[in-house]
């Protein structure tokens, strides 16, 4: 385990910790501490395992966004047609606002390379990363992807118009290191595409500890809107918009709801929920369970 001294984003030492006690209801059981920063408010899992010891904690059939294709249960089955559908969502959502003449792409944490795949066969020039060997591996073999290392970020000359992060920022060790190699990576004027779990939603209020999407120790970080959004710019990119991620409430409130009551008989429960959730959503900024952002590259930057 290591302990962070400062807050991972802006450095500060004003910093309260123990601000919560969160339990890792999926994998390991084990309960983690939450710290929040005073000053740039980011939530983060403090202390955490380092780089080389979190390994185990993604040793589970049911972490389902690294299984990719059949792992059993109503859960993981909706997850996987929700999956499929939002694809096509997350495609317009990155047309629209890509302003660059060429299509290349960058997907940083490509899991078995389904949303990689896709806009590779709609006409964008797609790399990957995904630093799971095992992961990298079953991408090439289910997709032909070209999928690198975290290293590869560092020391390659290749340039992109598009980055995206979907629910991957939350994982990375080197916060500001690796928004700082993505910004080397981007074309003046590229865009940033990066979906993280919000813990001011309405479903994270409702659900406290048990809210699902705490997911520690795999989530290092716990970004409320407005500091995800401070802290991207203060890296040199312009916030340029902020979408809920409409499914999200309905699998976080499923799954929080087994948490709770651990039980299986709840899936319904949590569905109606959700769908309430994402109502509230609807109506209210930065209240959905994730959201997506998207950054612009400034141009002198
Ligand atoms: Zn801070």
């Amino acid at each position: 385990m290591e302990t962070l001294p400062a807050c991972p984003a802006c450095g500060s030492i004003h910093v309260l910790a123990n601000a919560q006690s969160i339990k890792d209801y999926s994998i390991s059981k084990e309960t983690f501490s939450l710290s929040r920063c005073r000053d740039c408010g980011l939530i983060y899992t403090n202390p955490r395992p380092d780089q080389a010891h979190i390994g185990p904690y993604y040793q589970s059939e049911v972490y389902v966004s690294h299984t990719g294709s059949d792992a059993p249960g109503f859960i993981n089955s909706l997850y996987r047609w929700v999956r499929q559908y939002t694809l096509g969502v997350k495609k317009r959502q990155v047309e629209q606002r890509n302003s660059l003449e060429f299509r290349r792409l960058l997907d940083v944490g490509c899991g078995t390379g389904e949303f990689a795949s896709y806009m590779s066969q709609t006409g964008w020039e797609v790399m990957a990363v995904e630093p799971d060997e095992t992961t990298a591996e079953r991408a090439r073999a289910l997709h032909g992807l070209m999928v690198n290392n975290e290293e590869w970020l560092n020391t390659t000359n290749e340039r992109f118009e598009v980055i995206t992060m979907w629910h991957v920022l939350e994982h990375v060790h080197d916060l500001r290191l690796r928004i700082h190699s993505i910004q080397q990576l981007l074309m003046p004027g590229g865009l940033f595409v990066v979906a993280v779990p919000n813990p001011m939603s309405t479903d994270a209020q409702h659900y406290k500890e048990h809210w699902a999407a705490w997911d520690v120790p795999r989530h290092l970080y716990h970004f409320p809107p407005k500091t995800l959004r401070e802290f991207i710019e203060s890296m040199g990119f312009e916030s340029i918009a902020t979408r809920p991620m409409y499914f999200d409430p309905m699998y976080v409130s499923m799954l929080s709801e087994q948490y709770r009551a651990d039980s299986k008989t709840t899936a319904i429960l949590g569905l109606l929920k959700g769908l309430w959730f994402l109502c509230s959503a609807l109506v209210k900024k930065d209240a959905c369970s994730s959201q997506v952002y998207f950054f612009r590259k400034k141009n002198h930057a």
